[in-house]
């Protein structure tokens, strides 16, 4: 996981989902409103052009393409640069015909440029065809933070307002509580709430990342849950420790000045646990005694000790004076 991100991982499963031809449409048609571009290419006429970072999400929009409608396309890689971190992969449609032959099947065709985020409803006709189309936008823009780390994230970026709107409506009819924001020219859709980003693998398909996603969310809670119960020890072990403490000081007081045996049987019992292990707990030390006496019972017991050793305190302060 460490040199695959989650959503490269949750990406590659993606491509290996086997969809029927009216899910293809919607994937396609979803992908190429995001990442695609038509141009008039002076050489090859109209040039459709599809890219994507992932080189498995390449080789799927090129067997879908030639498996849905039989159209060839060409798959080219942009090597990395120093300006460019990663390569990218830009998969062609060549000529007229071919170009007009795919958007028509997509239902891009015939607004200007081609490929515009008019969505029709045809691609959304079924419920099977809304799910494939969030996959489709979710490969070409999509990513879900590792679960492993601090907060649970997923977005999909689209760059017009009216795209980033209609896909938050798309999210909702699947109950999504769906969110989005303006980021520089981009727009963002997206989910905070891990039970939201499980429904949503469920939604695209990626039933393998589900399950290594609720894998670390469960070890997540039970890390959170141990640590709870620690810090919650931690703090009741000071506590005791602390009154252990005053506790000790007093018993030495009287040690010191009276003391111990000219303590009452049940206060010198109790006194001499105490000095034997200050890290017991009041129902701790009473458990100790023959016959056991219960917590309220040694907490008597301590505040008459406390109260002998104030006492002493106060009459040597007399003396003293
Ligand atoms: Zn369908």
């Amino acid at each position: 996981m460490a040199i695959t991100s989650f959503s490269a991982n949750i990406k590659s499963e993606l491509c290996r989902i086997k969809s029927p031809l009216c899910c293809v449409k919607s994937e396609l048609a979803a992908l190429c409103l995001i990442n695609g571009t038509v141009q008039i290419n002076s050489r090859q006429g109209i040039v459709l052009n599809v890219v994507t970072e992932n080189a498995t999400i390449a080789k799927r929009i090129y067997t879908l393409i030639k498996e849905a409608f039989d159209i060839n396309s060409s798959i080219f890689v942009r090597r990395k640069t120093k300006l460019k971190k990663n390569n990218s992969y830009l998969v062609e449609v060549n000529g007229k015909e071919n170009v007009e032959n795919l958007l028509d099947n997509l239902y891009l065709l015939g607004s200007g440029q081609g490929v515009k985020e008019r969505i029709h409803n045809q691609l959304l006709k079924k419920r099977c065809c809304k799910r494939a189309f969030i996959r489709g936008s979710f490969l070409a823009s999509g990513s879900v933070n590792n679960p492993d780390t601090a907060s649970y994230h997923c977005e999909i970026n689209v760059s017009s307002a009216n795209h980033c709107e209609y896909l938050v409506g798309l999210f909702k009819t699947f109950h999504l509580r769906v969110k989005s924001f303006q980021r520089r020219n981009n727009y963002v859709i997206y989910l905070k709430d891990s039970d939201d980003i499980v429904d949503f693998l469920n939604i695209i398909g990626a039933h393998n990342a589900l399950l290594t996603f609720e894998n670390a969310r469960v070890y997540k809670e039970m890390r959170n849950n141990v640590n709870r119960v620690v810090n919650c020890e931690t703090a009741n072990l000071n506590k005791i420790v602390d009154a252990a403490q005053k506790q000790i000081e007093q018993i030495k007081i009287i040690e010191k000045t009276i003391g111990l045996d000219n303590l009452p049987q049940t206060l010198k019992e109790v006194a001499l646990e105490r000095l034997r292990d200050p890290s017991l707990s009041l129902k701790e030390i009473g458990e100790r005694l023959n016959p056991p006496v219960g917590k309220s019972g040694i907490n008597h017991r301590f505040k008459r000790i406390q109260k002998i050793a104030e006492d002493i305190l106060k009459d040597n302060l007399k003396e003293g004076e």
